[in-house]
């Protein structure tokens, strides 16, 4: 029996017109039941038994990044952060929190920015990524 998990992400695939791999459906699956933001370190330590290598980590990665199923939230510590790009509009991500003191990134999902107008001619905006910073509930 295929889990519903499963069942969303083969779905995903077949919208994006990418072959339905092992792995591609592994990495989606994480990143559903993650619910947040994860490095490709992460990913692979949730992938243990499936024995994905790095490379093919990474690979699949930059084809699920291609199609524009999973966005790349935010570079943290020289580290990207990847996340499934459901929570995101055509043109806009959602806006990240980063808080300053205990160094944690909430995703705000329910918050809408105002998308920003090409500052000069010459300039296509195709996707806005808005980061802001301060201090999370805990650490205020
Ligand atoms: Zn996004
Ligand atoms: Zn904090
Ligand atoms: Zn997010």
């Amino acid at each position: 029996m295929k889990s519903n998990l499963d069942l969303q992400a083969s779905k995903m695939l077949k919208e994006a017109k990418l072959y339905c791999t092992q792995g591609r459906l592994a990495i989606l699956k994480v990143l559903m039941e993650a619910g947040r933001p994860l490095r490709q370190e992460q990913i692979a330590e949730r992938l243990e038994k499936q024995r994905l290598d790095k490379v093919t980590i990474y690979r699949t990665l930059q084809s699920l990044l291609k199609v524009g199923l999973v966005h790349k939230a935010y570079l943290q510590e020289r580290t990207w952060y990847f996340e499934l790009a459901d929570k995101c509009s055509k043109n806009q991500c959602h806006p990240h929190f980063t808080c300053t003191n205990c160094g944690e990134t909430h995703c705000l999902t329910d918050m809408s920015l105002p998308m920003a107008k090409s500052p000069h001619k010459g300039f296509v905006i195709h996707r806005q990524q808005v980061r802001l910073e301060g201090l999370c509930p805990a650490c205020a």
